[in-house]
């Protein structure tokens, strides 16, 4: 499920509802639109309610790691993935909740800010063993026993959500329902160590015109990757700013409805082998015979660039890939009918061996290399496909690829 963070304007103070992938703020009321820029992980707050604090009280905070996204297992049963949602404790303090459970949800968070004052309990349990109960969660520990041979986080939401706790003398109750947590004996505060706010925790409101002609970018809310219509560029948020991606495009026609953008990740992996489409072809035992051509086709793995269900992200990755030799991307002028970019470059290049894990016809001669690969990734480009409107589905003409329309409207709320 979403969570919804309450955040006032930067410029006119109006008050606007984001949701946890929102990376845009674009204001209602004065049109100002800015995007997020925090190094490291968004940080949100419950709210407290202040009535429950008496004299003398002073405010703590508790850690919890917010984890959603998908987990991929590949081993000799082939294939498992699952969606996950968690947050649990990042710090071992006997009466704390294990885990927030709905109340993220319920809820409208805030911003962490300076302003939230008081002091934050130290983060005990690593990000990692967070990871690693929430793939116990998805029982999806590999209970069927055999080999397992990779294991990947695809288009994850990682981000920190802080339980107000109210400490009065020796005894510390929750901030939001004012019930009793933990007593501490006088002086044990061994347990509870805490630290003030870091100045790396705030977010930052930075411009979203072109930086290389000043014209007003285009892009929704949820997008990481904003485009320029006046001089045809694409920008990625990074920590820094704004940062110019490679794109291309593959021409429609008068049929096409949408561009749904894939990250082409092209990449030799040694270790298998593979470095033109035909090694792909022959590696992976494709039915099919490779044409001279494709032996000096690089090859290329094409990532929806966009968050969907495993099952259908999967299938779209490998029929796309399969489908390489009739896909023609070319420069040309940006296009408006555009899905927004939803996953990362990164986490594209994540997804290359679950791709080809995906698309081998031969599990036997691939899976037990995958530990052992590497990739050697040469360019990685955003390139734009033109998909047709089938009522229920989108499809991609050239590689008869289709996504459920449902699937890609779910993937804006993963
Ligand atoms: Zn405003
Ligand atoms: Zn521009």
């Amino acid at each position: 499920m979403d969570i919804q963070v309450e955040q006032s304007c930067p410029q006119c103070g109006g008050s606007i509802v984001l949701s946890e992938s929102d990376h845009l703020l674009a204001c209602p009321y004065c049109n100002v639109k800015l995007f997020l820029q925090v190094p490291g992980v968004y940080r949100y707050v419950l709210p407290a309610k202040d009535n429950l604090l008496e004299d003398q009280t002073r405010r703590i905070y508790a850690p919890y790691l917010r984890f959603k996204g998908n987990i991929f297992f590949v081993s000799e049963q082939g294939i498992q993935h699952r969606l996950v949602d968690t947050t649990q404790a990042g710090s071992i303090v006997s009466g704390l909740p294990p885990s927030l459970g709905v109340r993220a949800q319920a809820m409208k968070l805030k911003r962490l800010t300076p302003g939230a004052g008081g002091r934050f309990l130290k983060l005990s349990v690593k990000a990692q063993a967070v990871l690693e109960k929430a793939v116990q969660i998805s029982q999806l520990s590999n209970r069927q026993g055999g080999a397992m041979y990779h294991r990947a986080f695809i288009g994850e939401t990682v981000s920190f959500i802080y339980l107000p706790i109210n400490e009065n003398e020796s005894s510390f109750t929750d901030g939001i329902t004012g019930s009793h947590l933990f007593d501490l004996e006088d002086g044990d505060t061994s347990t509870l160590e805490t630290r003030p706010f870091h100045p790396r925790w705030n977010v930052s409101f930075m411009s979203t015109l072109c930086p290389q002609c000043g014209w007003s970018l285009d892009g929704e809310s949820d997008c990481l990757v904003m485009t320029c219509l006046n001089c045809d560029t694409a920008w990625q948020f990074f920590e820094k700013g704004l940062e110019k991606v490679a794109w291309k495009l593959v021409q429609g026609d008068n049929r096409t409805r949408l561009y749904v953008p894939f990250w082409k990740v092209t990449a030799q992996i040694p270790q298998l082998n593979i470095n033109s489409f035909a090694d792909f072809l022959e590696r992976t035992n494709q039915p099919m015979i490779p044409k001279p051509s494709w032996r000096s086709l690089a090859m290329s793995y094409w990532i929806p660039a966009v968050k969907l269900r495993p099952k259908i992200f999967l299938q779209v990755a490998r029929q796309m890939t399969l489908a390489q030799f009739h896909l023609q991307a070319v420069e040309g002028k940006m296009v408006r009918n555009t899905h927004p970019v939803t996953l990362s470059a990164s986490e594209a290049r994540q997804s290359v061996k679950i791709c080809l894990a995906a698309s081998t016809a031969s599990r036997r001669k691939i899976f037990p290399l995958l530990p052992k690969a590497r990739l050697k990734t040469s360019t990685v480009t955003l390139v734009y496909l033109p998909f047709i409107d089938k009522v229920h589905d989108w499809l991609q003409p050239q590689s008869a690829t289709v996504i459920p329309k449902n699937n890609l409207r779910f993937g804006r709320s993963m």
